[in-house]
């Protein structure tokens, strides 16, 4: 079984040490999510995904306080919403987040989305996010979707570069200049659907990544499954991923990827299989009026 140690560590920006793999927890119901995390923690996972908006924060922090591990040793990673941003709501928004948690200090706390169609709010959102942490009530702060414009516009004000974006990673979608962008500023691209679950959740042109024949066919060379090579491109590329399963086999599949190597011509041929096609929403479209969802209070 994999353990804590053979867990690679990124670090981030301000010296912060984060797991390079998590666990996360989108889409899974707040009933399934206590197990879920449960079983991810016993399976080595030291760092959850979660954000205010799954409406199952509660869950994750009940299953942390339940496995008995030091607080230390579990890094928790939450986001604020849309409908929360603003400089006091977003101060209130870490409120409700550490409140569902049970906990006093978030260890990374990210912004969900830009809002482009109201920047200052995302502007002001942030700032509260600098403030949280020059309080210590974060470890370290960052963002979620964002794009080299938002980037740039939030580079132009912020005085904390963010540590990580979160954005969609996976062979189909690479996303090149956001993430060429953050390595140039300082900023860890952390893969959401890093096995490319945004893909085969919803009807695509193309089949999922896990029947990709080019990705087959590296697994097959290494004796590992589709979704460990690429887990291990993502690491290997120096990206943090965070891939979710409700199945314990899967989670300790999806950590069982520290002993092998892939080769430069088999990341470049993963590299190859990008689409240019996002699965998720465009962010430059996120909008109150057409995303808004009330965070409930803890
Ligand atoms: P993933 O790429 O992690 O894929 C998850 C899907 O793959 C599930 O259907 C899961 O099914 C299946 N799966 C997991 N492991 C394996 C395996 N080894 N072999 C075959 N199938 C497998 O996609 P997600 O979209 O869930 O993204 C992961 C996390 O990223 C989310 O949980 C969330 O924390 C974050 N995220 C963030 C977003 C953002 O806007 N910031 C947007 C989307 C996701 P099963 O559960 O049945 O095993």
């Amino acid at each position: 079984m994999a353990s804590m140690s053979t867990i690679p560590q990124l670090t981030l920006n301000n010296g912060v040490e984060m797991p390079a793999l998590g666990f996360g927890v989108f889409q899974t119901p707040p009933d399934e999510t206590r197990s879920a995390v449960e079983a991810a923690l016993s399976a080595g996972y030291r760092h959850i995904d979660t954000a205010a908006a799954y409406g199952n924060e509660r869950q994750v922090g009940e299953a942390v306080a339940k496995s008995g591990l030091d607080r230390s040793a579990v890094f928790l990673e939450t986001k604020i919403w849309i409908s929360d941003y603003g400089y006091d709501e977003t101060l209130h928004g870490f409120d409700k987040s550490a409140g569902k948690l049970g906990v006093d200090q978030i260890d990374l706390l990210i912004l969900h989305q830009a809002l482009p169609s109201d920047f200052d709010k995302t502007l002001g959102a942030y700032r509260a996010l600098e403030t949280l942490l020059a309080d210590g009530k974060v470890r370290a702060i960052g963002v979620s979707n964002f794009m080299v414009d938002h980037l740039t516009a939030l580079l132009d004000r912020a005085t904390v570069v963010p540590a990580v974006n979160q954005i969609e990673v996976h062979p189909y979608f690479a996303q090149r200049e956001v993430q060429a962008f953050g390595a140039q500023h300082g900023i860890l691209s952390q893969a959401w659907s890093p096995i490319g679950g945004i893909t085969f959740y919803r009807e695509g042109e193309h089949t999922s990544t896990l029947q990709d024949p080019v990705i087959a066919g590296i697994a097959q060379a290494h004796g590992k499954t589709p979704a460990q090579v690429m887990l291990r491109w993502h690491l290997q590329q120096g990206r943090s991923a965070i891939p979710k399963s409700t199945k314990p086999a899967r989670m300790a599949e999806n950590l069982d990827v520290v002993d092998f190597e892939l080769t430069a011509d088999e990341l470049a041929a993963i590299d190859g299989l990008d689409t240019g096609k996002r699965g998720g929403p465009e962010p430059a479209v996120i909008t109150l009026e057409n995303f808004h969802r009330d965070i409930p209070e803890a």
